[in-house]
Order: structure tokens, then sequence, then C-alpha cells
């Protein structure tokens, strides 16, 4: 329920098709009128206005008792290497996040934010710098993709959930969302075309794990050991790596999906040789795939990037040693991609 114009209205395109269905009956509407009005939802429309095939009267009806969700394009960087379009996302109550649309071969992937803000509070990450405001509901997730949709005029075929804030944090609206823009009348973005990015909340890996969706996750590591997580990964404290790893292990044995690991290398603190066979030691036997990128520089974190030739000679230990491992291209490069860093400037020039 949320306050708008001064009265109480539901959010609509949280709710799946099976609920509304069961509102519309309570209010004595036929059936097929709530697969109608889901679909009109999904397509991505920001009025009941735009439910052309509805009665006026029926359309004043449900203004009067929901609201549909909509992401406004307040500020759009877009690179002149690659076309990458960076998005910076406003809701109604002046809350901001980002979304990045990348194009590739086979079509356009979105990074989407799952939180304003983040409570984990990673050294290195401009969103857990700036703190905690609040979690997007499932509808806010869905309106990104459809702002960039009608702003591009394409249609987005892959999600990454590795925008602002940690999914698996705001689980309950996570899982919501997955549903809907998974369901065969909404957008039908399967779980195949889904990644999950997390920076390790280990009971909710487990669950996931029992969902056997066939969903990418992907863990963002960043260290060998506990010693140099704990430095950069608060989260490390409530559940060490032997925890996640087992986690991770469980998660592949009961999906038979592949992990990736995320590790961004900062110079002098994860990138050397010794961290690459500890790397090595504890991801074995586990069905991963490391991902290295070097770290994108955050004011004030105080942390350099490793070159790249680090980056070629860890991977090669990684690979040597039997776990595969990739440097990562990394997309829109000259517009600030790495997630929180748009929102930040943005808030800083506000305010
Ligand atoms: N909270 C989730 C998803 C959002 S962060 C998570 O942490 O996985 C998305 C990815 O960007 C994560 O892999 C995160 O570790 C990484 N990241 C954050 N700040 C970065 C930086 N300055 N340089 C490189 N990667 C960064
Ligand atoms: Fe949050 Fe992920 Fe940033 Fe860590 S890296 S602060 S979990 S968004």
């Amino acid at each position: 329920m949320h306050t708008i114009d001064g009265q109480q209205k539901q959010d609509i395109k949280s709710m799946t098709l099976e609920e509304l269905q069961q509102d519309f009956a309570r209010q004595g509407l036929p059936k097929f009128r709530a697969l109608q009005v889901y679909q009109w939802l999904h397509r991505g429309v920001s009025s009941f206005e735009e439910m052309t095939d509805l009665s006026k009267t029926l359309r004043g009806e449900l203004e009067a008792k929901y609201y549909i969700s909509v992401a406004t394009i307040e500020k759009k960087q877009v690179s002149l290497y690659d076309n990458t379009v960076k998005y910076l996302f406003s809701f109604p109550d002046g809350e901001c996040v980002e979304a990045v649309l990348m194009q590739y071969h086979h079509g356009y992937s979105l990074c989407i934010s799952t939180q304003v803000g983040c409570r984990m509070g990673c050294t290195f990450c401009a969103t857990g710098k700036s703190g905690f405001a609040r979690n997007l509901a499932a509808s806010e997730m869905l309106a990104q993709i459809q702002a960039a949709q009608r702003d591009q005029g394409v249609r987005v075929s892959n999600l990454v959930l590795m925008g602002m804030g940690e999914p698996l944090d705001n689980y309950e609206n996570v899982l919501r969302f997955l549903e809907l823009v998974s369901s065969p009348k909404g957008m039908q973005i399967g779980m195949r075309h889904i990644s999950l990015s997390t920076c390790g909340i280990v009971d909710k890996i487990y669950d996931l794990a029992r969902r056997k969706w066939q969903l990418t996750l992907s863990v963002s590591l960043h260290a060998p050991n506990d010693a140099i997580r704990e430095q950069t990964m608060p989260v490390n404290r409530r559940w060490p790596m032997r925890e996640l790893l087992e986690a991770c292990r469980f998660y592949t044995q009961t999906t038979h999906r592949r992990i990736s690991f995320e590790y961004a290398m900062i110079q002098g603190v994860n990138d050397s040789d010794a961290c690459a066979k500890e790397l090595a030691r504890r991801l074995e036997g586990i069905l991963s795939h490391v991902n290295l990128i070097p770290v994108n520089a955050v004011a004030g974190a105080g942390y350099e990037k490793s070159t790249a030739q680090r980056l070629q000679a860890f991977c090669r230990i990684l690979e040597q040693k039997g776990i595969a491992a990739t440097v990562r291209r990394t997309l829109g490069s000259d517009i600030d991609a790495s997630c929180g860093q748009l929102r930040r400037r943005h808030k800083e020039e506000v305010t």
C-alpha cells in the first residue's frame, strides 16, 4: 500500500496474475479482465487510460484503487565506444537508481538495480559508500526494463541483477520480480537469461538452490581468504568464506549450474600470485568460472586497479590449476558503467 494523492493505493504491477484474478473476483469482475490488465501492465503502459479495451468506468475504478509504478529517466549517458547506455531512473518519491543497457551479439542485456543504495558496505563500491535508502518493489524492477525498452525501441532479452543493491537482502521482492518477469503472460524473460549477483548471503543461496531455477548465480568473492575479504567486504564477518563456498558447492550440485565468481583486482590487496594459488585451491571441485576485472577506482576508497599484465598473470595461474577464468571485457568504461557511480555524482550535484 502506498499513499498517492492522499489515498491508499495498491501496487498493481507487483501482483501476480493469480493475485490479480483473486482481487478482481472479490470485486465481482470477470477473470478475463485480470488477464487483460496484467498484459497491459507487462507491455509497459504507465496509466490506466492507455488500457483502451476497458470501459471508461472500469479504468476509473482501477485508478481509484491501484497505482502503476514507473521509472522516469533522470539522466542518460551513451558510451562512445560500444553503445552502452547508462540510465539514472527516478521514482515518484524522488529516490534514484541506475541501470545499464548493453548490446551483445545475441541481443540486449540490461543490468538493473534491486535496492536504492545498499546495506552491505563493501569498501570498494560506490553504492556501498552512499548508504541505504530503501528496497525496490518488484514493480520498480520491471519498470526499469520497460523504461529502457521504450527509450531505445528494443526488446531486452537478458537481465543481470547487478546494479545497485544486494538482491538477496531484498529477497521477497526479488523472488516476486523473478516470477513476474519470467511469467508466460508477462515479459517472458526466462530464468536461463537472468543472472543474479550476490556478495554472499548464505542462507538465501541455500533457499535459491532448493528452488532449482535455471538462473545464473554470480558470487562477488574478490578475495582468496577471510583475512583479505574481511577488509573489503563486511558481510564476510557474518558469513565467512568456508560457509559461503559450501553454499556455492551445494548450489552447483543441486542446480547443475555453473557459478560465476566475480573478482575485482585491487593493486597490492588481492592480486598477488599467492592470492591466485590460494583462490584456485579454495575453488577446487566447485563447478565455477572466475571473472577477473580491474577494480573501478571509486573516489575516497583509496584503491588502485591492478595492471593488465597482473590480470593476465593471475588468470594464467588459475587456468594452470584447472580453474576456468577470463579477464572480462568492461563495457561502457567511459561512462562510469560500474554501479553506484552515477547516482553518487547526481546526489552530490543536487545537494
Ligand atoms: N550486491 C551485489 C550486486 C551488485 S554489485 C554484489 O555485490 O554482487 C555488482 C558487482 O559490481 C559486484 O560483483 C561488485 O562486487 C562489483 N563492484 C562494485 N564496486 C566495484 C568496483 N569499484 N570495481 C569493480 N567492481 C565493483
Ligand atoms: Fe552492496 Fe554489492 Fe556494492 Fe557490496 S558490492 S556494497 S553488496 S552493491
